[in-house]
């Protein structure tokens, strides 16, 4: 036996069958790389760039000064979840009343207290694919079986209400879905979150977790649509949302649910055994993210358009990579099966893992491979960096790509 079969004979089933997360084994790997002197520009983070607004920086630092250092209660402050559900009005205008608001440390948190509070063993849950990483692995984590429903570049990546009612059986209990979407960029329209919203009137049994963590990084123009603005179904989805992106707050880990009551209480009993209340300190920064000035929020937005654009110029001039124009988030996800079958130095690219590799050795640029995403044909890139790293990244692959042969 290795010393690896002996440690994993230790360790439990749950963690050996976890996969690890794609997004973080990736920017590790990247990480390591220029830590050893490459010159690697990383793509594979959806990270923004930018720092954290001044005025919260400064609420935070407030708050310390004035002895906000102590547990919180679980579900976060009154005064956070009061701004929280101020929000809800004001840019969703949802009502959820501040016990229907749990506030958890990152919005991967919120997505597993939800899942793990609803899910049994044998529950079906349906992911509209191309998904986040993470949503297949909680669920297999709450031993639910999931589902994928495919779509590819060709519908923008989008799933349709019809395909979504195809996939409902008696033991779906959930299905899980972002909008704007990681990793695609799609937004769903107002149209069809409508048509979505119909399906699951008519299966009142379903739940729904919609993550609008990307909800301000939206280029269509139009306001956010939430699937719970459906009165009729409000009661059937949970909402995930949270201050990483909109606010550039990754490091912060803050983000949040709005749920029917029943929900919520059953979040807060999770997370009161798991790990509290969240940082007192980033709960502050938070509610000044919320109730304070939003240009900064709207000027990185501004930027990742910018971005967004010279990234989809660039990337639809290289032969065979086939690129859609993503609505909302920071991500590319474009379509690389024109080069399986291609090698180069005797190595054949056959997977989306493989051509982001190639990319990796060949090009220096990190991104990371649709699989984990529930796709075949796809990698992901971030655009959430500078313009010139991004000019260079497209420059390196379109070089490295015309080498396959
Ligand atoms: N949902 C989606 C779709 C994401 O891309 C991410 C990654 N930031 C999260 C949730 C988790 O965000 P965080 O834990 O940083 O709030
Ligand atoms: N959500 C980001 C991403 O998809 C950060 C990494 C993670 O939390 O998985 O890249």
């Amino acid at each position: 036996m290795t010393q690896a079969q002996a440690i994993m004979n230790q360790l439990s089933d749950r963690i050996n069958q976890m996969q690890e997360s794609a997004t973080i084994k990736m920017s590790k790997m990247s990480r390591e790389l220029k830590a050893q002197g490459f010159d690697i520009i990383d793509l594979s983070l959806g990270e923004p760039d930018f720092d954290t607004p001044q005025h919260i920086k400064d609420a935070a630092k407030d708050a310390i000064d004035k002895g906000f250092t102590k547990y919180t209660p679980v579900p976060g402050y009154a005064e956070l979840r009061k701004a929280i559900s101020l929000k809800f009005k004001r840019d969703n205008n949802l009502d959820y009343t501040p016990d229907e608001i749990v506030v958890s440390t990152g919005a991967k948190q919120s997505i597993f207290n939800v899942v793990l509070s609803l899910i049994n063993p044998g529950d079906e849950v349906l992911l509209p694919a191309p998904y986040w990483v993470s949503y297949a692995a909680v669920v297999e984590l709450a031993e639910g079986k999931y589902t994928e429903i495919p779509s590819t570049i060709d519908t923008n990546f989008k799933v349709t209400a019809a395909q979504l009612e195809a996939h409902i059986t008696p033991k779906t209990k959930l299905i899980i879905f972002s909008s704007p979407c990681n990793p695609t960029g799609s937004v769903y329209s107002r149209d069809e979150l409508e048509a979505i919203a119909g399906v699951l009137k008519r299966h009142p049994h379903v739940f729904v977790l919609c993550d609008e963590i990307y909800e301000y990084i939206n280029f269509t123009g139009n306001r956010h649509t939430s699937l719970a603005e459906f009165s009729d179904i409000k009661d059937q989805v949970i909402t995930v949302n949270g201050f990483s992106k909109g606010f550039a707050m990754t490091g912060w880990r803050l983000g949040y649910i709005g749920a029917p009551g029943w929900i919520a209480k059953a979040c807060d009993k999770m997370q009161g055994q798991i790990t509290s209340g969240t940082c007192s300190i980033a709960q502050k920064a938070g509610e000044a993210a919320l109730l304070g000035d939003l240009a900064p929020s709207y000027k990185m937005v501004e930027q990742f358009k910018k971005r967004r654009d010279i990234v989809y110029g660039l990337l639809s001039e290289v032969p065979g990579l086939k690129v859609n124009l993503p609505d909302g988030a920071f991500y590319f996800f474009p379509d690389v099966s024109a080069y399986f079958g291609k090698s180069f130095n005797g190595t054949t690219m056959n997977t989306p893992e493989d051509i982001s590799l190639y990319l990796l050795r060949e090009a220096k640029v990190a991104m990371v491979s649709g699989e984990s995403f529930g796709d075949k044909n796809c990698i992901r890139l971030s655009y959430a960096t500078s313009e010139e790293k991004l000019r260079e990244a497209c420059k390196r692959i379109n070089e490295a790509l015309a080498k396959l042969a």
